[in-house]
């Protein structure tokens, strides 16, 4: 008959605790759905809120990791504006934890379009990929690439932290794709395969009219080109605005 030595079983029991407690920690999500409240998203008067799409993709990708088994903190989980330094601290307040913004893009011309995901600490990049190239495949958009940028809540939240740009809600064809609950679902199912870490069976080269460079199987826009030619053009510029007048009021601090 085996019998366990007491000790023995002790020192099991307390491995398998940390194990669980390390294992429990590395599958946590901090989802935050972007803007809400009186912040709308998007250019003013946008005909589809941002606000409302970003929520709704959030909620149904939190269903979806709580089914894998994952932890899921909400930044908010309803119509209420919270702020980007709140949004932070929610994410901050776990350790080892992987935060994921949801966005919808947005421009004043109508054929803009595509996927575009952004991370800024080096640790997020890896997952940034993962997450672009699951949306990517399974979206019928362009490839808009990923790209490093400091917004704010990926630049003052201390774990993993990725933006995904799911779409411009002012392009005819991927405004009225956003407008139904199917095309949200198929979202979350992406964003939740790029967050497992899943292989993505197939990506869209990057759009042709943007220019990159290619580290292996991920497409980088190279920051300074991109950033002067993006200004003007001017996609995501007005999307976090209180993120980069709070970059430049930094810059200028410094
Ligand atoms: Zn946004």
């Amino acid at each position: 008959m085996n019998r366990l030595h007491p000790i023995a079983l002790a020192i099991f029991a307390s491995f398998m605790a940390l194990a669980s407690f390390a294992f429990g920690q590395g599958r946590t999500i901090v989802l935050d759905a972007g803007h809400g409240g009186y912040d709308r998203g998007g250019v003013p008067g946008q005909r589809i809120a941002e606000k409302d799409k970003t929520l709704d993709v959030a909620l149904r990708l939190r269903r979806i990791l709580q089914a894998n088994g994952y932890r899921v903190i909400m930044t908010r989980d309803s119509d209420v504006f919270v702020p980007l330094p709140t949004r932070v601290a929610i994410a901050n307040s776990y350790r080892g934890a992987s935060f994921v913004s949801i966005h919808f893009n947005c421009a004043s011309r109508v054929g803009a379009n595509g996927i575009e995901t952004y991370y800024y600490r080096s640790d997020s990049a890896s997952l940034a990929a993962s997450i672009h190239r699951n949306v990517v495949s399974g979206a019928p958009s362009e490839n808009r690439g990923i790209r490093r940028r400091g917004f704010y809540v990926l630049r003052r939240t201390a774990i993993p932290s990725v933006l995904v740009e799911c779409g411009f809600l002012t392009n005819p064809t991927e405004g009225r794709l956003a407008l139904t609950g199917d095309y949200r679902q198929k979202l979350a199912e992406q964003i939740a395969r790029g967050i497992r870490r899943e292989p993505a069976p197939y990506t869209r080269p990057l759009t042709a009219s943007l220019r990159s460079v290619s580290l292996g199987n991920d497409f980088v826009r190279v920051p300074a080109e991109s950033f002067s030619r993006h200004r003007k053009s001017s996609k995501s510029s007005r999307h976090h605005v209180s993120s980069k007048k709070k970059s430049r009021k930094k810059k200028s601090e410094d």
